[in-house]
């Protein structure tokens, strides 16, 4: 595996801590080796001390074993490269196995994406024997998502290309197909007779940290909703595939985004909202507004939260509409979906809650059915109870995967199962182009809500108007 941007921050807190775990599990091949590339210089012995360094912090102290860690680096070697620099890549050349079966990580800044796959090319280095993976943001709407697309079309095969989602590698998205489509129970229920709505909840308590100058010019929707919520989205819409392998799940995917009613014109003011953090408190700490954040314009018109009401405009799914929220700063950490059924039409016992069929991410990954039972004692009163999941607890009998681990042995054995075909890469932006022009058009400017807070109360609106609210668990 040969890891573009070998320096970086995804390269050290993500990938080479993933490829540790896979190498203590026996997961990597005796002769898999791992080469870092970067423009810095770096002796072999200085990068392994900085990834050291940087995996310590990101592997639990318990895991982390020395001899493990001596057999795991004797894995990796670091070679200096400029990516615009085509020598580069024939001294690169030079120090390669030709043979042998690579996988090129690109965890660069996308700008980089089309000289390196240029470069591969040229020097010869981009076979039918070599994969290549990329990660968000590939482009910030569809014309530029179509360019990085067809140039690095241009050099390897779509079977060849993993665009990496990580919200696709967790236990409980997985989960989400294996209950769906494992189970005979809630398949005649999973459609619009019988469901009221579905939310999905993206919530960071973090703000934008380091990232101003990346996150400036992309924004929530960019970032967390055009990729990982639309995942998600298409995976509890979708039909059921014909099998279990990549080309027929995207397929599905790539038919509920296409089934997506566009938001148009005027619908952006009913339909979407934006905001921003104003300082506020989170977690007992004094936070500042986003716009006093590094590399934040002062007078920023960039959202760091969005919620949608989304269409699925199809037989299954007429009527029901999708709630889409995500955003920075906010009162809780939580990743969820929730499936609310419909109420009952005449009841015996008073108020009863609808079920609710709630598959968390995160913090902790469980799935979770809110029935109503009997309260206990005497009468006939109902409670809301509740059949849960918790994977964490399940753990004690196998290891929890990391999404990076899953991901990362998938590209390393050729499984596209979990990644984005091009085409669903550009049916997301298709549909995300016309709310970025909206807003534009209709001078959206970003709601201020307190950090710490749920977000701009117009989010709130969004449900309140049609007799619902967000889930609070
Ligand atoms: P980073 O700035 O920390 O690292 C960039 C790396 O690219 C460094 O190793 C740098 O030396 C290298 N680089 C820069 N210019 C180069 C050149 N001309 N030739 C060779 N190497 C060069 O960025 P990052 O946070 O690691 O993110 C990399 C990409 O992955 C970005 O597109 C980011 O949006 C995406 N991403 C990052 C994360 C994350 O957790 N950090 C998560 C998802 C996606």
């Amino acid at each position: 595996m040969l890891v573009f941007g070998g320096t970086g921050d995804l390269a050290l807190h993500k990938l080479l801590p993933a490829l540790y775990h896979l190498h203590c599990q026996g997961l990597l091949a005796d002769d898999n080796h791992i080469l870092a590339l970067a423009r810095q210089e770096f002796t072999r012995e200085a990068y392994l001390s900085l990834v050291e360094r940087h995996c310590r912090m990101h592997i639990a102290l318990a895991d982390f074993d020395e001899r493990a860690w001596a057999g795991f680096s004797r894995r990796i070697q670091y070679f200096k490269l400029d990516a615009n620099n085509a020598s580069s890549f024939s001294a690169l050349r030079g120090q390669l196995d030709l043979a042998r079966e690579r996988v090129y990580y690109l965890a660069v800044a996308p700008s980089l994406f089309t000289p390196i796959v240029h470069h591969l090319q040229l020097s010869g280095l981009a076979t039918s024997q070599t994969r290549i993976v990329i990660e968000k943001p590939i482009g910030h709407n569809l014309a530029s998502a179509k360019t990085i697309n067809t140039a690095i079309g241009q050099v390897f095969a779509e079977h060849q290309v993993f665009r990496i989602d990580h919200y696709l590698g967790k236990e409980a998205v997985q989960n989400l197909l294996a209950l769906r489509f494992g189970n005979a129970l809630f398949e005649p229920l999973w459609r619009g007779q019988s469901i009221d709505h579905v939310q999905i909840s993206v919530c960071e308590t973090l703000g934008v940290e380091s990232r101003g100058d990346y996150y400036e010019h992309a924004g929530a929707l960019r970032d967390m909703v055009q990729n990982h919520l639309l995942q998600l989205l298409c995976l509890v819409a979708m039909e059921a595939p014909e099998t279990y392998q990549a080309e027929a799940i995207r397929d599905e995917k790539v038919k509920v985004l296409h089934a997506l009613k566009p938001i148009t014109g005027q619908d952006v003011l009913d339909k979407t909202v934006r905001g921003q953090y104003g300082q506020g408190q989170v977690s007992g700490h004094r936070v500042p507004a986003y716009y006093f954040e590094k590399n934040v314009d002062n007078d920023s018109n960039t959202e760091t939260f969005v919620a949608l009401e989304v269409e699925v405009d199809n037989w299954r799914w007429a009527g029901v509409p999708f709630y889409l929220r995500t955003g920075k700063r906010l009162e809780q950490k939580c990743s969820e979906i929730i499936i609310t059924f419909k109420a009952l039409n005449r009841s015996l016992f008073g108020d009863v809650s609808p079920n609710r069929l709630v598959i968390r991410l995160q913090p902790d990954e469980s799935i979770t059915l809110q029935l109503m039972t009997k309260a206990p004692g005497r009468g006939m009163r109902l409670e809301a109870s509740a059949l849960n999941l918790h994977f964490s607890q399940k753990a004690g009998q196998a290891k929890r995967w990391d999404a990076y681990e899953r991901l990362l042995l998938d590209t390393l054995e050729g499984d596209s199962t979990l990644f984005m075909r091009r085409d669903e890469v550009e049916a997301a932006w298709a549909w995300i182009d016309p709310i970025l022009q909206g807003w534009q058009i209709y001078y959206q400017t970003p709601k201020t809500y307190p950090a710490g807070s749920q977000g701009p109360e117009q989010a709130q609106a969004l449900l309140a108007n049609h007799g619902r609210e967000w889930y609070r668990a």
